[in-house]
């Protein structure tokens, strides 16, 4: 048979009585895919597997325990049959044939008068291949359509919006480099009507967006506010009233110092849907952008980020507890008097990572004597984590006597931004 003499359609079975014979491994998936479709199952067999008695036993399904007879056939709208024993699939497939009632024949492909496809969900799309009568192949495809839509790669995007309320995702999109989101947050991403962005986060993947999608830039620079926090939750769920699927996009993770949780309250307040999607924080993955991991066996044993010298006081002041500071670069100079003033020894190593993961990137390294000067003197700019601590002695960008022989053997992750 040809494929182009199949005609696809979807059959809507809520309710309707449906007929499986056979009750064994086909008949058991059969029986499934249709108990999922709400579809009201019979199922006739002399013997039928665990789980069909089970489901039998639940009440979901009805079980005949016996063979198969034509009467089984009245006023059911649809028939699967996969007995295993090929004289039987063939005369319930006549006998629906004959009552012009579809019936999908495992044991003769060719003579079946209708298939089953493999079948893919990924939120509400439901994709169905019929793969020139090779069930294997309809898999294989079927698997890679449905990574490719939880990966965001297809346009799971809805043109129709739906009636009710849209919703807000706070995603967090890593330092910069596009492959850092995460997999829900590209699919998330891939199905916005709007996304507020920020200056810092995966900016290329906006280049990606259909033309329709709006995106409304809020980006932040230290002590700039172009929108202020208030506007910005208000923008968020004002756009998702209006029945639009928001992405707030995010740089690293939205509840790292990045007010995450001020715009998921705002949004639940005001009784708007959000989901938090978790992101890869700079103050981990930039570090590591210069080959600098923040514990480190034998070096550092856990580590603080917090933003500026107010709350170093705070912190561990020992070389082998690793201080991430972000948005410090202005307050340096008084950042590392702090931790000085604290007893940290000003021999203690420190990096600089200015644009981690972007082509930009630029290491500076130092001591917390020499550091606010050197970063002074090279004109250290915003975006940059600063990593204070033993852990920077394992860098390839540290300067030779940094080193210890045990440690130096990390090499650092390229930037791997995509230049276009
Ligand atoms: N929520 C974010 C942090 C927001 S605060 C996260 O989890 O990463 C903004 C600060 O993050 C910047 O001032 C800088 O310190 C740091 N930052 C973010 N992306 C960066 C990058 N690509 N390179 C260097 N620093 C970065």
């Amino acid at each position: 048979m040809a494929i182009q003499d199949i005609y696809p359609t979807a059959l809507r079975l809520l309710g309707r009585p449906v007929l499986v014979v056979g009750g064994g491994p086909v008949a058991q998936r059969r029986a499934k895919g249709l108990l999922d479709a709400g579809a009201k199952v019979t199922v006739v067999a002399p013997v039928a597997s665990e789980t069909l008695r089970g489901l039998a036993d639940a009440g979901l399904l009805t079980w005949e325990p016996r063979e198969y007879r034509t009467s089984d056939l009245d006023g059911v709208w649809f028939v699967q049959t996969a007995t295993g024993t090929s004289a039987v699939d063939t005369q319930v497939a006549a006998d629906a044939e004959a009552q012009r009632i579809w019936c999908v024949n495992a044991s003769d492909h060719e003579a079946s008068a209708a298939w089953t496809p493999a079948v893919a969900v990924v939120d509400d799309v439901k994709i169905a291949i019929n793969a020139g009568g090779d069930p294997r192949r309809a898999m294989a495809l079927r698997n890679a359509v449905a990574t490719a839509l939880e990966t965001g790669d297809l346009p799971l995007r809805r043109h129709r919006k739906p009636g009710a309320g849209g919703s807000v995702a706070l995603v967090g999109g890593g330092p910069g480099d596009s492959g850092l989101i995460t997999v829900r947050g590209r699919r998330l991403l891939g199905q916005a009507d709007v996304v507020v962005a920020d200056r810092l986060g995966p900016r290329e993947l906006l280049k990606e967006l259909a033309p329709d999608v709006r995106v409304i830039e809020v980006g932040k620079t230290p002590g700039h506010h172009p929108v202020p926090q208030l506007e910005i939750n208000r923008i968020l769920v004002d756009e998702a009233l209006q029945g639009n699927r928001v992405v707030r996009l995010k740089g690293g993770d939205p509840y790292v110092l990045g007010r995450g949780g001020e715009e998921a309250e705002f949004c639940r307040q005001n009784g708007v849907e959000v989901e938090v999607v978790s992101g890869v924080t700079s103050a981990i993955s930039v570090p590591a952008a210069a080959g600098i991991p923040v514990t480190h066996r034998g070096l550092a044993k856990g580590f603080s980020v917090v933003t500026g010298h107010e709350e170093l006081s705070e912190v561990p002041a020992r070389p082998d507890h690793t201080v991430v500071l972000l948005m410090g670069v202005a307050q340096l100079r008084e950042s590392a008097a702090a931790l000085a003033g604290s007893g940290l020894p000003l021999g203690t190593p420190v990096g600089i990572v200015e644009n981690g993961y972007l082509p930009e990137q630029r290491v500076t390294i130092g001591t917390l004597g020499t550091i606010a000067d050197q970063a002074e003197a090279v004109g250290v700019a915003n975006p940059a984590v600063i990593v204070i601590g033993d852990v920077v002695r394992v860098s390839p960008f540290a300067p030779q006597h940094f080193k210890t022989a045990d440690y130096s053997t990390i090499t650092p992750n390229r930037p791997r931004v995509r230049s276009n």
